[in-house]
């Protein structure tokens, strides 16, 4: 190893396994790539699996200086698909992940093939990095890959039970009694926030769920390390960040994190994504042939699922509305059997409907065509959403979404959300709305 190698910083990344937050640790580790770093990006031995298996053998390529390793994941063989059960993977990067991962910095640390390590980026729910680099003696940075309102709502999971909020009654009468239209005033730098709108997970009669642990001792365990990179910008956000640097100062903001890697990375790490599926380009060439704001775009992530009458209620509601859509159907996306869609919805739609699994989402929200994006809220769509100019028609699923959409639709102004109990008649209205009404 030259002399110039051996100085350069060298950031080992670690990502949440799941697509919503490998990709803007990616982003990340691109952009600190181009001034200079050289990186080593770790992902668990299924996520690398399912990318060959989308992308081929040779997608995930080492360069010299930006180098991929896998460590083993310790997930059951029934969970080893594409989108493992969330509390199951979150369960095994608590009890699976510290060792192999503290041995492979180790190992790295004293190769003579690459530079020491200098610093760890570890996604922000994976606080076992926090531990090793304090084991190492390497500092480390959490990113926290989703809003800065989630994450505040988080940190303010204890504090539910404290006020005796939390746990809600074992009858689960409070999803519909009015319980969840309760006003929250008291946490810092959070307006309008009901709690409906607090992190899915607060809505449990058990306060030992394994999601409500999981990310309430997370977030909390964010502030051991050394600071706080957020995916998020300070425009955005500018009072809950505030608020959060009250409690923790070492914060930095970094998002928009998909246009500043677009104008800063490399050209040989530009096809570098990482997607667990494959997408689909053809969509962009049927975009050019319509006409300007005119396509609804729909998608709802790598984890949503939903009912089969669900699914049906969404594809009457599009069919009717008579809008060109381009709809984004994971082949998982549906409880039921699969998701296939009536045979009279496929033939009243085939003129003005674009099916596809999996779609290069970025291009296809700053198409001009495209005119609506019918989201889940999850973070990293939220953000495309905004950077692509594209009005927001929420249907939050889990997690972050909740306090996403709230923000979207009544602080920033951006979206309109869809009821949990959605009918089609009130997709078509909110199309109406959003696509040609004053609100819109
Ligand atoms: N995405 C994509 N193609 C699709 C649907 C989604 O590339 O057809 C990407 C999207 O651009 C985003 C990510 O998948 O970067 C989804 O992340 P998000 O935080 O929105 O939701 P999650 O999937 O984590 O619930």
């Amino acid at each position: 190893m030259s002399k110039a190698v051996a100085n350069k910083p060298h950031a080992v990344c670690i990502p949440y396994p799941e697509q919503g937050h490998t990709l803007p640790l990616l982003q990340l580790a691109k952009l600190l790539h181009s001034t200079g770093f050289h990186i080593t990006f770790v992902i668990p031995e299924f996520y690398h699996d399912h990318i060959r298996q989308s992308h081929g053998p040779n997608v995930v390529k080492d360069l010299s200086d930006f180098q991929f390793r896998t460590i083993p994941d310790g997930l059951p063989p029934s969970e080893r698909k594409a989108s493992p059960d969330v509390p199951t993977l979150c369960d095994s990067t608590r009890r699976n992940f510290f060792r192999p991962f503290k041995e492979l910095v180790a190992g790295l640390n004293s190769s003579m093939e690459v530079p020491s390590v200098t610093c760890i980026i570890a996604d922000g729910v994976l606080s076992f990095a926090i531990e090793a680099a304090e084991e190492l003696g390497i500092p480390e940075i959490q990113f926290w890959t989703a809003s800065a309102c989630s994450f505040m709502g988080y940190l303010h999971f204890d504090e539910l039970v404290r006020r005796e909020i939390l746990p809600f009654k074992a009858d689960e009468t409070f999803l519909c009694d009015g319980t969840l239209e309760t006003s929250v005033d008291w946490i810092p730098g959070m307006r309008n926030i009901r709690l409906r709108d607090l992190p899915s997970f607060i809505r449990t009669t058990n306060i030992d769920d394994a999601m409500f642990d999981f990310m309430g001792s997370e977030t909390r365990k964010c502030m051991r390390s050394s600071a706080i990179i957020f995916n998020t910008f300070d425009e955005l956000e500018h009072d809950v960040l505030e608020a959060i640097s009250a409690k923790f100062p070492q914060i930095y903001t970094i998002g928009p994190l998909s246009i500043l890697s677009r104008v800063a990375t490399e050209t040989h790490l530009k096809p570098l994504r990482l997607s667990v599926w494959k997408e689909d380009q053809q969509c962009l060439p049927w975009l050019d042939t319509q006409a300007p704001k005119s396509v609804v775009y729909v998608s709802f992530g790598c984890l949503t699922t939903m009912s089969d009458q669900k699914l049906r209620e969404f594809a009457w509601g599009l069919a009717e509305s008579k809008q060109p859509f381009l709809w984004v159907l994971r082949p998982d996306i549906a409880l039921g059997e699969s998701a296939i869609l009536p045979e009279d919805f496929l033939e009243e739609t085939k003129n003005r409907g674009f099916l596809t699994s999996w779609c290069p989402q970025e291009q296809v929200l700053a198409h001009p065509s495209v005119g609506a994006f019918l989201t889940h809220c999850g973070w990293n769509s939220t953000l495309e959403g905004i950077c692509g100019g594209v009005p927001l028609i929420c249907w939050p699923f889990f997690a972050d979404q909740q306090p996403n959409t709230r923000y979207a639709c009544v602080n920033w102004g951006i979206g309109m959300e869809l009821d949990d109990d959605v009918k089609r008649t009130d997709i078509i209205a909110i199309l109406k709305e959003v696509m040609e009404g004053d609100k819109g």
